[in-house]
């Protein structure tokens, strides 16, 4: 039996994307199955558009979903002699012949065969025996030579048979007239030279492996096995971008997603293992094959994301969702005003509402700020000239309050209910106004709790200020 080895191999020219990552994730997931290596190949030999900044973002993010790599990161840009010995051992070969056609010539060669029916491919101009061969003196591309008869059969693991006819594939260029070597080589010859044994990656790429599989061939080496994975569509079904979701990895960390909920989420774009929805990732290794993987697009659902992501917030202990939020809020350059044991009873009276931390830290805006603003509408309805007396009598009381906690707290409530005969609405409206600025809050015992006696009092008082100076 082979070594299961696999790859990710993403080029860093811009943002790590969802669909991007979920292709790191099976390949991930396929090896750890079959206790097999995960490598993590940077394809960087595109020097215009690769940044070091991407490189450290699709780093980050790996490093953030724990999707945890056996080798690498290897860099394409630093095996750049290997692909040139490659080159010259498929130049010597005649697997590979140098091409001087300009762009220009390309173009009109391409047009005119279009015009005519004709297929698109490079004619072969520059192939020894086919054409009148290079100019001298030009700069110098080195192409392929494809097999002229012969076909690429591949078995995909998800897609089923493939078949492509050699004779329909063109003599592709391996080394650019600068000497740089193109995707396809450095490609295949990673692949070889790391011994992956299977290959798994977006569809897309589904038109380059016959150019690929010649490749192998002429260098002796073994055709590795291939899972072509169906693209990631938005609900509309079509194909996912930022009208749907965010689509960059790293916007779903600032949102506050779990890493494990995202993995979790990714995990289901295209795969299922019955009808569970709920995997941790030790479930998600045992349970995972490239055999229920379907053929059809995963359909990216927010809301289904969300409430991954609620079960995921749910299950935290109130300890544990404390140290997520405090990291999480430094983020957002929120200072946390207390400890942790603070921070875990102020969270407590949010979780049930909000499905990411990224939602918590805005409801929680009231008990983290020094100073609120009061909503108008709010504040018009209910901190009124007539709340007044009310409002000063709870203030009173809360401020003489010899413990403050929630039993307490709750009595000063009951008591002036009893003896006023007031409604427990039209106390608490006014007192949540107050101390959150809106309507809709937490209970307001609990509210006052988490907000601490000197806060509260100080809030209450300045309302009682803005509701004695309101217009009738
Ligand atoms: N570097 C290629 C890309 O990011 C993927 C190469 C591959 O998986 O074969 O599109």
């Amino acid at each position: 039996m082979v070594a299961v080895r696999t790859r990710f191999a993403p080029s860093p020219t811009g943002a790590l994307h969802v669909g991007g990552v979920r292709t790191a994730l099976f390949s991930y997931l396929y090896a750890r199955h079959l206790r097999g290596r995960f490598v993590l190949r940077i394809e960087d030999t595109d020097r215009q558009r690769s940044t070091q900044a991407s490189v450290d973002e699709i780093i980050g993010a790996l490093r953030w979903l724990s999707i945890d790599w056996d080798e690498g990161p290897f860099f394409q840009t630093q095996r750049m002699e290997l692909y040139r010995e490659t080159i010259e051992r498929l130049l010597q070969a005649g697997h590979a012949y140098t091409c001087t056609c300009t762009p220009e010539e390309l173009d009109a060669k391409r047009k005119a065969a279009m015009q005519g029916g004709g297929s698109a491919g490079y004619d072969r101009h520059c192939r020894p025996g086919f054409g009148p061969g290079p100019e001298p003196g030009r700069p110098a591309a080195i192409r392929f030579a494809m097999p002229l008869e012969g076909e690429a059969v591949i078995d995909d693991l998800v897609k089923d048979r493939v078949v492509f006819r050699n004779a329909d594939v063109e003599d592709f260029v391996i080394a650019r007239s600068d000497g740089w070597p193109t995707y396809n080589l450095v490609a295949s010859v990673d692949d070889a030279d790391m011994s992956i044994s299977h290959v798994i990656r977006g569809d897309d790429l589904l038109p380059s492996t016959p150019k690929q599989i010649a490749l192998y061939k002429a260098l002796g080496a073994p055709v590795p096995s291939f899972a072509h994975l169906p693209q990631v569509l938005g609900v509309d079904r079509a194909r996912l971008s930022k009208r749907h979701a965010a689509t960059a990895v790293t916007s779903y960390r600032e949102l506050g997603y779990y890493p494990d909920a995202l993995v979790n989420f990714l995990a289901r774009l295209g795969w299922s293992h019955g009808d569970q929805e709920v995997f941790s990732r030790k479930e998600l290794i045992h349970a995972f094959s490239l055999e229920s993987v379907g053929r059809s697009a995963g359909v990216f659902n927010l809301e289904k994301l969300d409430w991954l992501n609620f079960q995921y917030l749910k299950a935290r202990s109130p300890a544990a969702l404390a140290s997520d939020l405090r990291p999480f809020m430094a983020s957002r350059g929120i200072a946390v005003p207390g400890d942790d044991a603070w921070l875990a009873r102020m969270a407590g009276t949010l979780r049930e509402r909000a499905k990411t931390l990224g939602e918590l830290t805005d409801m929680a805006g009231y008990y983290l700020a020094d100073e609120i603003t009061l909503d108008d509408k709010a504040a018009a309805k209910f901190l009124t000239p007539q709340s007044v007396p009310l409002l000063e009598t709870v203030t009173e009381r809360l401020a003489a309050l010899p413990v403050w906690d929630l039993a307490t707290i709750e009595s000063v409530f009951t008591g002036l209910i009893g003896e006023t005969g007031a409604k427990l609405g039209a106390l608490a409206q006014p007192v949540r106004v107050a101390l959150t600025g809106g309507t809709v809050s937490p209970g307001i015992y609990e509210v006052l709790d988490v907000l601490g006696r000197e806060r509260s009092i100080l809030r209450l008082r300045n309302a009682i200020e803005t509701a004695r100076v309101a217009a009738h």
